[in-house]
C-alpha cells in the first residue's frame, strides 16, 4: 500500500476538493484579520497550480482553531481567501459555509481553474465527530478528493477520513514530499543519526523517542523535557517546570519520571560515535543549567529577568547544598551542556530536531537553543526539523532557510515517527 499524487488525467476537468491545512496564525491590524505565517499556504501551492493547469474546478475545504460557535468570526477562513486573491493572485471565490445551498451553488458555478475555498469545516461540530452524513455533503459536491493536510493527518475527521471514502483519493504533492522526509529519516538515515528533543511537555514526544531510540545512535535531550530524566536520575529539579503524572490530567496512569527512567536503563549501552571517539550512553541530558526564580520569570518582557538575576548550576557538582534553591527552575542547558551537544551534533549524519532547548522566548534563556540551532545548521548533515515552537525559534535567529527540511506539522510529524498509523494517510492508501 502506498499514496499516489494524481496524474493529469485523475483530475483534467473535473471538480477537486482538496483538504488543506490553512490553520493559520491570525494578527489583528487596521479592524482586519491578515494572515501571520503563510507557510502552510505556500506549501499548498504546487498543488493547487497543477489543479489550475489541468483546468480542473478547484474546492479547497479546511479547519482554523477550535471555534465554539460559528458567530465567532476571528474564526473565518475569509482572511485566507483574502490573502490568495490580493497576496497570490489567485482566482479565488469563498463559501460562507462548507456544506448546503450555499455551498452546492457556490460549487455549481465554479469555472475550469477556478477555486472555491469553502468557510471553517470545524463551524460544524460533525467535522471532528467524523460524521457520515457531514462527509457525504462534502463529497458531494466534487469528483476527487486530494489530502494536502499532512499536518492534520493525525485526526480522524470527516474531512479526513470520511470524504476519501467516498471519492477517488490523492495525496498533495506537499504532503507525499513530507512523509517521505520524515519516513526517509527512520529507513536510512546517513549515521551517525542524531535525535535532539525539547521543549516543555515529554507526553506529546515520548512515543516518538522511544521509536527513535531504536534508530538512532545517540539522543540529545534538552527544555522541560531534560527535567523529567534529571528527576528520574535522582536529581532536585526544585520549581523547574516537570510534567509528571499530577500536570497531565488526559493520561492519569502515565508517570513520566518513571518513563524517562525507563529510557534512560534501556539505552545505558554504550555507544561509540562512528567517526568520532567518545563512548557515550545513548540518551544525553544537561549536566548544568542556567536557573532563576518564578518571582523574576514573571513578567512578559522578553529582556526580563537581566542575566544577574538568573544562576548557572552545575548539576553534578557539589550543588546539592547550595541553600535558598527550593525556589529554583531550570529555564536552559548550561555551557558544558552545550559544547558537549555541539561535539555531537558536529559529528552527525543525520539530525531531526524537534523543541527548544529552553524558554528561548527570554533572552537570557535563548542561549542553548540558538546555539544548538547554529550548529545544527553548519553541521553539514542532513537536517530535518520540526514543531510549532522550533520553527518560532529559528525564525528569531534568522535561520529559518539553513536546513534541509522543515516540517510545519508538529502532531502528525511526531506520530509518524513514533511509528502509528496516521489515520488520514490510511484515508489516501491505495493497492
Ligand atoms: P512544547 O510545545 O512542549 O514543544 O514546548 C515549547 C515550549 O517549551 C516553549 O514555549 C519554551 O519556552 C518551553 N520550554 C523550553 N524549555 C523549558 C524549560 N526548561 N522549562 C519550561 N519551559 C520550557
Amino acid at each position: 500500500m502506498t499514496i499516489h499524487t494524481p496524474q493529469a488525467n485523475d483530475v483534467a476537468a473535473k471538480t477537486v476538493l482538496v483538504r488543506v491545512d490553512y490553520n493559520v496564525p491570525l494578527k489583528e491590524g487596521g479592524g482586519f484579520w491578515q494572515i501571520a505565517d503563510d507557510q502552510r499556504i505556500k506549501a499548498s501551492i504546487k498543488t493547487i497550480e497543477f489543479l489550475v493547469e489541468n483546468k480542473a474546478k478547484i474546492i479547497l475545504m479546511s479547519h482554523l482553531g477550535r471555534p465554539k460557535s460559528t458567530k465567532d468570526k476571528k474564526f473565518s477562513l475569509k482572511p485566507v481567501a483574502d490573502y490568495l486573491k490580493y497576496q497570490l493572485k489567485l482566482d479565488i471565490k469563498f463559501a460562507p459555509d462548507c456544506i448546503g445551498q450555499v455551498a452546492q451553488t457556490a460549487a455549481q458555478a465554479l469555472k475550469p481553474s477556478q477555486i472555491l475555498l469553502l468557510e471553517n469545516l470545524r463551524f460544524h461540530a460533525e467535522e471532528k465527530q467524523n460524521d457520515k452524513n457531514f462527509a457525504s455533503q462534502l463529497a458531494s459536491l466534487a469528483q476527487v478528493y486530494i489530502n494536502e493536510a499532512f499536518s492534520n493527518s493525525h485526526r480522524a475527521h470527516a474531512s479526513m477520513v470520511g470524504v476519501p471514502a467516498l471519492l477517488p483519493h490523492f495525496a498533495g504533492f506537499a504532503l507525499k514530499n513530507e512523509v517521505e522526509n520524515l519516513k526517509n529519516l527512520m529507513i536510512s538515515p546517513k549515521r551517525p543519526f542524531v535525535v535532539v528533543i525539547g521543549g516543555a511537555k515529554i507526553s506529546d514526544k515520548v512515543e516518538a523517542v522511544k521509536n527513535l531510540s531504536r534508530l538512532a545512535d545517540i539522543i540529545l535531550v534538552g527544555g522541560g523535557v531534560a527535567n523529567n530524566f534529571l528527576k528520574a536520575d535522582g536529581i532536585e529539579v526544585h520549581k523547574s517546570f516537570l510534567q509528571d503524572v499530577s500536570s497531565d490530567l488526559n493520561k492519569k496512569n502515565i508517570d513520566y519520571v518513571k518513563v524517562a527512567d525507563k529510557l534512560m536503563t534501556k539505552n545505558r549501552t554504550e555507544k561509540i560515535l562512528k567517526d568520532g571517539y567518545i563512548p557515550l550512553p545513548k540518551i544525553l541530558y544537561p549536566t548544568d543549567v542556567i536557573a532563576a526564580k518564578p518571582a523574576v520569570m514573571a513578567n512578559k518582557n522578553p529582556n526580563v529577568p537581566a542575566v544577574e538575576e538568573t544562576q548557572l548550576i552545575d548539576l553534578y557538582k557539589d550543588y546539592k547544598d547550595t541553600p535558598d534553591d527550593e525556589d529554583l527552575m531550570y529555564l536552559d542547558i548550561g555551557p558544558k551542556t552545550i559544547r558537549l551537544y555541539q561535539e555531537v551534533i558536529m559529528q552527525a549524519g543525520t539530525i531531526f530536531w524537534n523543541g527548544p532547548m529552553g524558554v528561548f522566548e527570554k533572552n537570557v534563556f535563548s542561549r542553548g537553543t540558538s546555539e544548538i540551532a547554529r550548529t545544527i545548521a553548519k553541521s553539514g548533515a542532513m537536517t530535518v526539523l520540526g514543531g510549532g515552537d522550533t520553527i518560532a525559534a529559528i525564525k528569531k535567529f534568522g535561520l529559518n532557510d539553513r536546513y534541509d527540511y522543515v516540517s510545519a506539522a508538529g502532531g502528525a510529524s511526531l506520530d509518524l515517527l513514533a511509528g502509528k498509523k496516521l489515520p488520514g494517510l490510511e484515508g489516501v492508501k491505495r493497492i
